[in-house]
């Protein structure tokens, strides 16, 4: 059982010093406290904030600065667009859960240039299309909006990954529903220098598991085909790194792929002599070697980035199909490699979408 510490304030109380020390920045009559040498050696042994706030890494963001704050007063965790992926999640359950901080803030920022370049569509280079896959359900959502697309798109952001925070579990959801934690989306202008809170989109995630029979929605299958396209990467640098590669590559196979509730049409690219995997370990023979003679391991080629370009998805109530082309970028000549692949999805007992069907195959050369 955790329990917060005495002088703790609650999560209004929060919010409202949060609020004290914005109207000072907007109005310019900052105090700037808790920012001396004394204060630095009252936090020596421990410290403990009174909120955590997730914001973007634009330089003109930093909360410190747009709260008036100082040493020890908020647990910071900043990215570009301000999402939340498996580390951030563990930073905000260490402030909650051993710093008992009582609030979290979301906050999104007018003109995000991560929202932006989402929104635009365009083709990403490096490791920052990982960041438009975790942006891209906002992205969905505000283009059924009126008015301007990016602002939207910010807004519903900070409202999504506020909801992601608020129904993760086995930590934060717990302490959100006993009444100990709060998270608060919200929105900072650069034109007024203001953060306005943000009201919480009611209802369930994009994230999290639906419930059985709900329809799947595209937002679902990007995820599912991101997810997917992190796991072969995780394979390949876990092979790399000497890690326990078929463990990941068991997990990638166990939460991706519909096993578990019977066949699974999957015909992988690289295969002659048993080219259709209808059971689990064939599945798993094809990632990383195993129970198929003629398997190589195709996720320990390594990969550094795998990236999908649908053709089309549709969507047919509980189930989905998917069709177009991925594309394997090679760790060591930084080559990208064209497969096409179709995909179908359903949703399992848990909720949770499983691809049942996997078709992948390289183009057709007339050449060759
Ligand atoms: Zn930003």
């Amino acid at each position: 059982m955790i329990t917060a510490p005495v002088n703790m304030p609650t999560a209004d109380q929060a919010l409202a010093r949060l609020q004290a020390g914005n109207a000072r920045f907007v109005s310019g009559q900052m105090t700037h406290p808790h920012q001396t040498p004394g204060r630095r050696n009252e936090l020596i042994r421990s410290q403990q904030p009174f909120a955590t706030v997730l914001t973007c890494s634009d330089s003109r963001v930093p909360p410190e600065i747009l709260f008036d704050q100082g040493l020890g007063d908020i647990f910071v965790i900043r990215n570009a667009g301000n999402i939340a992926d498996e580390i951030v999640l563990g930073s905000i359950e260490y402030a909650a859960a051993h710093l008992h901080t009582p609030l979290i803030l979301v906050l999104g920022h007018a003109k995000c240039g991560a929202v932006a370049a989402t929104a635009s569509g365009a083709q990403l280079d490096g490791h920052l299309p990982a960041i438009a896959a975790a942006i891209q359900p906002a992205v969905v959502k505000a283009k059924t909006m009126p008015g301007d697309l990016v602002d939207n798109a910010v807004r519903e952001n900070a409202k999504l990954v506020a909801k992601q925070i608020e129904t993760s579990m086995p930590i934060l959801a717990p302490l959100v529903a006993a009444g100990t934690l709060k998270v608060l989306p919200a929105r900072y202008d650069f034109a007024t220098g203001k953060v306005d809170v943000l009201p919480m989109t009611p209802g369930g995630t994009p994230w999290g598991p639906m419930p059985t029979g709900q329809p799947i929605t595209k937002t679902e299958v990007l995820r599912v085909q991101q997810a997917w396209a992190d796991g072969i990467v995780a394979i390949g640098q876990a092979y790399t790194n000497r890690g326990d590669y078929r463990a990941v590559a068991a997990n990638h196979v166990d939460t991706l792929y519909a096993y578990n509730l019977g066949t699974v049409l999957f015909k992988p690219t690289k295969a002659a002599q048993n080219q259709f995997r209808l059971n689990r370990e064939e599945a798993l023979s094809y990632f990383v070697g195993g129970v198929v003679p003629e398997d190589k391991g195709f996720a320990l080629q390594p990969w550094s980035a795998v990236r999908f370009v649908n053709a089309e998805i549709l969507l047919h109530g509980n189930t989905a199909t998917a069709m177009g082309n991925y594309f394997f970028t090679d760790v060591n000549t930084g080559t990208e490699t064209k497969v096409e692949f179709t995909f179908g999805y359903v949703r399992g007992a848990d909720g949770k979408l499983r691809i049942n069907v996997h078709h992948s195959a390289l183009p057709y050369n007339p050449v060759a």
